[in-house]
């Protein structure tokens, strides 16, 4: 399995993200659960999104939708979380994300990975 890179996983509740969300910034996280097996746990990524300004905003969305813990990572700018998001969206299979991520408005952001923003000509 591929590795998310992000810290956690954390309980995907209000007090928590408080906690360990301290900084007001753009950011990437994946949502899903947590399985323990002969005393390693593991983290189930089952869906993967980004925030432009506040991750910690975002994740506060997500509280109480079903998914149990998260994994989040900070990033300098909208664009590099972008990024992160479109490479877990690639790395992990099964996902509830149903499509590709979007770019922000306004943007000519260019996922790594594939070629789903390319122009048609
Ligand atoms: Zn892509």
């Amino acid at each position: 399995m591929p590795t998310t890179g992000l810290r956690g996983p954390y309980k995907l509740d209000n007090n928590t993200i408080d906690k360990v969300v301290t900084k007001k910034s753009a950011g990437a996280y994946a949502l899903g659960h947590t399985r323990k097996e002969k005393e390693v746990t593991t983290f189930i990524v089952e869906y993967v999104g980004r925030a432009d300004k506040d991750v910690n905003d975002r994740l506060k969305k997500w509280v109480g939708k079903g998914y149990s813990h998260f994994k989040f990572e900070y990033y300098g700018s909208p664009k590099a979380a972008f990024e992160k998001e479109c490479n877990l969206y690639h790395d992990w299979k099964n996902l509830d994300n149903k499509q590709h991520p979007d770019r922000s408005k306004d943007k000519d952001w260019q996922c790594p990975r594939c070629d789903a923003f390319k122009e048609k000509k």
